[in-house]
């Protein structure tokens, strides 16, 4: 069969594109893209013919048979989504479930992506880490999501849209406290970058003030202090051990 290659792509600037990245796209049959127009400015920019059909959230179950088809006919294939790794909060990860089911080779190259490039910059200890993406929508599963949350220990790594982040901000306050650390970071790569450091109620402020513009990652610290709920539990726990032991 061929090969599936999940191609990286430049999150804001073009010299993030790899050499292996731009002959990997030169050499493969077809380029399953996010979205086609947005791609194809990258492929004319590198001046790259291969042809591309359309992969994304919308039609992913009825492409995937198709390319498939086509890896098992010996074609090699490139995946790429509209900005840094495919399948990171973008759209991949069934095509390479179902390449992984056929045995046909999934080839992953490295580059660019928001999450990874944000954090190393960020200040906030980078490692352990939980990478989270885009937080639910809903009011609902966002507060019942942050609560589980709010006890991690672990840096936290979230999407967001700038239309949104004020509203997320504000949720994030409200459920982890407003003097956690945040790192706000904003237009990675591209001209306007820059890293907005200071606590959830600095943070939810700056994004109340102003008309945020940009593209969002936030670093955010975890929580260093045991886990009250926890504490609770061990506390009730002493106290029946001291009862049973009277
Ligand atoms: N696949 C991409 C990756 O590997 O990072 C992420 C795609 S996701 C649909 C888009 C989100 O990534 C944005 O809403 C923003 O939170 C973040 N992002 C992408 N490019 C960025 C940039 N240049 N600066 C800051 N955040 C960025």
């Amino acid at each position: 069969s061929g090969r599936l290659y999940l191609v990286p792509t430049p999150i804001g600037n073009l010299g993030d594109m790899s050499p292996r990245a731009v002959t990997t796209l030169q050499e493969v049959d077809l380029i399953a893209a996010e979205d086609t127009r947005n791609t194809a400015k990258l492929l004319n920019y590198f001046e790259i013919k291969t042809p591309q059909i359309s992969f994304h959230e919308h039609n992913t179950m009825e492409r995937i048979p198709l390319l498939v088809d086509k890896l098992l006919a010996g074609q090699n294939l490139a995946q790429v989504s509209d900005a840094g790794m495919p399948s990171i909060s973008d759209p991949g990860q069934e095509l390479v479930k179902a390449c992984i089911e056929k045995q046909i080779p999934v080839v992953p190259l490295p580059g660019p992506n928001a999450a990874l490039t944000a954090l190393i910059a960020s200040g906030i200890t980078p490692q352990p880490f939980t990478f989270y993406g885009f937080l639910p929508r809903k009011n609902k599963d966002l507060k019942a999501e942050l609560a589980t949350l709010a006890n991690e220990r672990y840096t936290l790594i979230f999407y967001e849209a700038p239309h949104r982040l004020k509203k997320t901000l504000k949720a994030l306050l409200e459920a982890f406290g407003g003097d956690r650390q945040v790192v706000l970071c904003r237009e990675l790569t591209k001209q306007y970058e820059e890293f907005l450091r200071g606590d959830l109620q600095a943070a939810y402020d700056f994004s109340s003030t102003e008309e945020v513009r940009g593209e969002f990652v936030l670093i955010v610290a975890g929580n260093s202090t045991p886990n009250q709920a926890e504490q609770v539990e061990q506390d009730t726990n002493l106290s029946l051990k001291a009862q049973v032991e009277a």
